[in-house]
């Protein structure tokens, strides 16, 4: 079946008509963004740095190197889609969308990994979302009690979070600066307005099946959101897995599903669904919990040391980095690990389609975790958590990772 073209796919194109030639006109070739590439630092080779893979998309668009040439395949690939070339670039360019089109053409039919067909598949079909939110069991309003009348005080409501075990403290550490912010994302033509409804929490596709904990604590600290449970998936999977159109669909349907702001615990759910419908839309949790009171979280009778990992796409996508880190600040004591903003390899499937890469990213962040002499790892994205779990546990490190819901609900603890 062919899919509607939506707004963001349906940009203007020329030669082979892969990519928006706006997008692609914009770069100016300066290489600013060469040392913010991750995969670059790894090769030190041009082609896979971003300014290489803007030249190997002209190439490809204006038909000077063949559609099925081997490098074209490898570095879109490659490429870890975390945006870090964004906020760098003096000349605007958008490397995320360049990327999704690019996606479209190099993954298409038999050529598309089977893996992020089969996940995308998943995450396209609301009984597969029903199953997996009936293996966590219902994510609204368990860990606190029903009440009636005006809405339980956020404070109030994280303390009825049940606190996970707390962890025997680490080494002590090693502290740095924060790294400028990203660029903001700009409003998409058409982009609906929020609704006057009530706020609606998000409750994910995959997350709700990995991290159930997440998103029952993100409801118990922000009580006035209505959480319905029958959502569908936001569509980043599919827009950064070679299914633009399908991506562009399923936020526009969970948009009408949710009506009013969307407040999400995923960064890249966040990301995604401000640049299909609208910034003013979407509202990630530490956003909305700011200016929020909370308590301290504390491990053996003295204040945690906390650390945080961005969020790629919420970082370098939508620009939000410092709200996370002012709430960390407020519960515990906040050490900056040298490279917080840069990717730590999950970038969505590619941990899975790419696992040796992955890996060779992760790693010089382990070794800065370890040696920050933190007690809790802190994110604000699944695919994130779920990275740094694996490498912890295999590191057999004390730290403990855990989503910025999860630490704020054990704030009030005492
Ligand atoms: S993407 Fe931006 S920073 Fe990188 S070479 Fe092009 S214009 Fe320069
Ligand atoms: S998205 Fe990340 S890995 Fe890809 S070119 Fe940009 S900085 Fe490099």
């Amino acid at each position: 079946m062919i899919e509607q073209e939506l707004p963001l796919a349906a940009a203007a194109r020329t030669g082979r008509g892969i990519f928006d030639q706006e997008l692609l006109d914009r770069c100016i070739s300066c290489g600013f963004c060469l040392p913010a590439c991750p995969t670059y630092k790894l090769t030190g080779d041009e082609a896979s740095s971003p300014r290489g893979r803007i030249t190997l998309m002209r190439a490809l668009n204006d038909g000077s190197l063949p559609a099925d040439d081997p490098t074209l395949r490898e570095q879109s690939s490659f490429c870890l889609g975390c945006r870090a070339c964004e906020p760098v670039c003096p000349a605007g360019v958008q490397y995320g969308q360049l990327l999704e089109q690019w996606r479209v053409q190099q993954w298409q039919g038999p050529h598309r990994p089977p893996l992020a067909r089969l996940l995308t598949l998943a995450a396209g079909r609301r009984w597969a979302l029903r199953l997996m939110g009936l293996v966590r069991g219902a994510a609204h309003r368990r860990p606190r009690r029903a009440v009636a009348g005006p809405a339980i005080p956020r404070q109030a409501a994280a303390s009825q979070v049940a606190a996970p075990d707390v962890p025997s403290p680490a080494a002590p550490a090693a502290s740095s600066q924060v790294t400028p912010a990203g660029a903001g994302q700009a409003v998409p033509a058409g982009a609906e307005p929020a609704g006057s409804g009530p706020d609606q929490l998000m409750l994910g596709c995959f997350e709700r099946g990995l991290f159930p904990k997440v998103s029952r604590a993100a409801a118990g600290l922000a009580p006035d959101l209505a959480v319905p449970t029958d959502q569908g998936c936001c569509g980043a999977l599919h827009a950064h897995n070679g299914d633009l159109a399908g991506g562009e669909r399923l936020a526009r349907e969970l948009g009408e599903a949710l009506p009013g702001r969307i407040v999400t615990t995923s960064g890249g759910c966040a990301a995604h669904l401000a640049g299909v419908l609208g910034r003013d839309r979407v509202v990630e949790l530490s956003q909305y919990l700011t200016g929020t009171s909370f308590g301290e979280v504390r491990v053996d009778g003295r204040r945690a040391r906390v650390a945080l990992q961005d969020s790629c796409h919420l970082r370098n996508g939508l620009g939000v980095y410092r709200e996370p880190r002012e709430l960390l600040r407020q519960v515990a004591d906040y050490v900056e690990l040298p490279d917080a903003g840069s990717c730590c390899g999950a970038a969505g499937t590619y941990a899975l389609l790419r696992p040796k890469d992955s890996r060779k990213v992760l790693d010089p962040k382990l070794d800065q975790i370890e040696a920050a002499g933190i007690d809790y790892l802190i994110v604000v994205n699944p695919g994130c958590q779920r990275q740094l779990i694996g490498g912890l546990h295999r590191r057999r490190s004390k730290v403990r990772v855990l989503h910025i819901a999860e630490l704020l609900a054990m704030a009030d603890q005492g």
